[in-house]
């Protein structure tokens, strides 16, 4: 079966954790999913596709401990009692039956957790405030308090045997863990044994990593869960400051290291900050302080990277969150030297924004994400043709190429024309601008999979005109025309057009600056109404042109909506440093001889100077051809069975919702329609 590359033997070798043995070095670190105790079925079932996939671990995200630290609003695990084990032996069952290992990371998220839910007062290693935004504060810990948590922790881990995992975690990253918060001297201010000296810090993290050995570890592995780096200087844990003595403290105790750097924004950068093993240089020193197994992440997608990892005895499992996401069988296609058939993630954490707006995970590249069990959804298999029907695609980007791919895998005859000289619509001119050139594989991926679809036939340089699409006689057709942005100015915060006076300032949209129309001399405005990443990006790449460039939006920050994807903080940080000026909580109100504005609570108005303005505000489908089919079609004059929009076509948005609604129209394509939901639900059983 295996026609792999000799070099990538190294990754399928069995490591030993302990009492358990992993039978590859392929590890899912755990990671949040926007489903956890809420949606136990679809996380379970996304769990076992991992594992399926070749992840020698599958671990869930964070699992509470107790209900004083109930996690809530967000959406992730629990396992406070006995009631709570069907639902993660679920999770493990699906694990087990692929030969992985289950992991659990139990957790108690001392000072991030507000207890909404619960309404128990947070715990924290001395009084303080909470750092997530609250109005409550955490009451500092006394000796019984520790006494409890300990318990607690002892009995979660438990009844995650009887769940049965096979390694249970000992969290202390992501500045969501107590252990982790009694480390850090800007949090324990106590002067009993748990404060002062480091040895006393690391206590409560010793003593829960000595409970759980004693309370499980005859049959699971402990692992450790240790952010080695905070990005932060002096003020926090750093890999060439206290890390190494914690971890030469430490070293044999924990069956398992899982290394990495704090918090969830650093540790999940995305692919515009940092590259693929950004981690290396933190984490590089845990194995020369510890005979135990190492895990550490950094975005791996390429095997040779990884094969050398294993090799330089840097690490001794390639640790994942997102590459996973995007390709639950990564492991496989490495195991059987399909290394063409890898859907490398992207790193743009639309994967995170689930789990930060409480809803399910989903994924830019892999659209199944989420899907697996309320749609039956398998990232590797679909549904084999039922007819003969052909089916015309016009409009080559994101939303037009996964539904040309996953409609060539049913084994429909697919023909994909598109106006431009190259497939990839949007992502061609997107990918161009600073730090975006990971999503070109989000068309590498689709071009690659054509290859091997000899019923997948594309067609450059044909932008068809009603006329065209009706003499080419498909039975279906899909319109994946895409969308422009305006250039009136009607965004999120405004919805009528903005009033434009003469030709001074002169106006530009994201789509004129991608067709290298670029402003002239003087100074230019980009006007952020959208709240996403573009305005960042275009105000980022005319600074580094040269332009004197003034951000303006009528949010209170740059890119608000990039918060979801953990990036807004290093999106301001960058085009600050690269010479943007930034006005918020502005809103533009007319153009004429420089831009007026006005303050979005006061309405007081002022003018700036501006030679440019470049409107980032929204976008209006393309759907010229579709008026004009539809008009045909009222008229009786509609040779087809079926006309249908998707993507930005029908409704502009992200391109992991173009790509989910090609996928979908090919998964529904020729199948019965299902009554209501399309969808199987999760109900509270009363
Ligand atoms: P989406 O994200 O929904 O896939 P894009 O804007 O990325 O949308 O891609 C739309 C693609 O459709 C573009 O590459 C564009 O050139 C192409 N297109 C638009 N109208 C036509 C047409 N009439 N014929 C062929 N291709 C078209
Ligand atoms: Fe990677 Fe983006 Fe998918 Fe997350 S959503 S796994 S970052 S491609």
């Amino acid at each position: 079966m295996s026609a792999r590359d000799a070099i990538f033997d190294i990754l399928f070798e069995p490591v030993k954790i302990g009492p358990v043995t992993a039978r590859n070095r392929f590890y899912q670190v755990p990671h949040c999913n926007g489903m956890g105790d809420q949606h136990p079925r679809g996380m379970a079932a996304m769990r076992g596709v991992k594992a399926e996939g070749g992840w020698a671990v599958v671990s869930t995200e964070e699992v509470s401990i107790d209900h004083h630290t109930d996690f809530s609003p967000g959406i992730e695990g629990k396992l406070w009692d006995a009631g709570d084990i069907p639902y993660h032996a679920r999770m493990v069952d699906a694990v087990h039956a692929h030969g992985s290992l289950a992991a659990i990371e139990l957790c108690q998220q001392g000072i991030a957790c507000k207890n909404m839910d619960s309404r128990e007062v947070p715990l924290a290693p001395s009084a303080q405030p909470l750092i997530v935004p609250s109005t409550l504060q955490a009451r500092a810990m006394d000796l019984s308090d520790i006494r409890a948590v300990r318990a607690s922790h002892r009995q979660s881990a438990l009844l995650a045997k009887r769940a049965g995992y096979d390694i249970v975690y000992v969290y202390a990253g992501h500045d969501l863990s107590i252990a982790q918060h009694f480390l850090l001297s800007r949090y324990n201010k106590r002067s009993d044994e748990y404060g002062g000296s480091l040895e006393n810090r690391a206590r409560l993290l010793r003593e829960l990593i000595e409970d759980t050995k004693d309370a499980v570890g005859d049959t699971c592995a402990v692992a450790v869960r240790f952010a080695v780096d905070e990005l932060r200087g002096a003020d926090g844990m750093e890999a060439d400051g206290e890390a190494p003595e914690i971890i030469a403290m430490l070293a044999e105790l924990p069956d398992l290291w899982d290394v990495n750097i704090s918090d969830w924004d650093n540790d999940s950068q995305t692919a515009r900050f940092a590259e693929e093993g950004y981690q290396e240089g933190f984490i590089s020193f845990v194995k020369t302080l510890t005979t135990k197994p190492v895990v550490g992440v950094g975005r791996y997608t390429s095997p040779d990277h990884m094969a050398s990892l294993i090799a330089k005895g840097t690490l001794d499992f390639i640790g994942a969150a997102r590459p996973s996401i995007a390709d639950p069988f990564l492991p496989k296609k490495i195991e059987e030297g399909r290394l063409e058939d890898i859907r490398e993630c992207i790193g743009c954490n639309i994967c995170v924004s689930g789990d930060m707006t409480y809803s399910r995970i989903r994924c830019t590249q892999n659209p199944t994400m989420g899907e697996e069990w309320r749609k039956g959804w398998h990232p590797e298999r679909i549904a084999k043709s039922v007819s003969q029907d052909s089916v015309l695609i016009v409009g080559g980007g994101p939303a037009g190429l996964e539904c040309a791919r996953a409609l060539g895998q049913r084994g429909y005859a697919v023909t994909l024309a598109e106006a431009g000289d190259a497939l990839g619509g949007r992502i061609l001119n997107e990918s161009r601008l600073p730090g975006m050139a990971s999503y070109q594989r989000v068309v590498e991926h689709r071009l690659a999979a054509f290859n091997k679809l000899p019923n997948v036939e594309t067609y450059l340089a044909s932008d068809l005109s009603a006329e065209q699409v009706i003499a080419f006689e498909a039975r279906h057709i899909v319109l994946a025309t895409g969308a422009a942005w305006r250039r009136d100015g009607v965004g999120c915060s405004r919805r009528t057009a903005l009033p434009i006076a003469a030709s001074v300032p002169a106006i530009f949209t994201p789509d004129d600056i991608f067709a290298g129309k670029i402003p002239g001399d003087g100074p230019v405005l980009v006007y952020d109404d959208e709240r996403y990443i573009m305005a960042g990006l275009i105000a980022e790449k005319l600074a580094r042109d040269g332009h004197a460039v003034t951000l303006m939006t009528p949010e209170t920050m740059v890119s608000p909506w990039s918060e979801n994807t953990l990036e807004q903080h290093a999106i301001q940080r960058r085009i600050l440093e690269a010479g943007v000026t930034i006005m918020t909580a502005r809103r533009l109100v007319a153009l004429e001889n420089g831009a007026r504005h006005a303050c979005i609570y006061t309405g007081q108005e002022a003018e700036i100077e501006a030679a440019a303005v470049v409107l980032v505000t929204s976008r209006l489908p393309n759907d010229s051809l579709w008026l004009d089919l539809q008009a045909r079609a009222e008229n009786a004059l509609a040779p087809w069975q079926s006309l249908t929009r998707i993507g930005d076509a029908l409704a502009p948005a992200t391109v992991a919702h173009a790509i989910y609604a090609g996928h979908r129209y090919a998964r529904e394509f020729d199948t019965q329609a299902c009554e209501g939901a399309p969808y199987m639900r999760e109900r509270v059983t009363v």
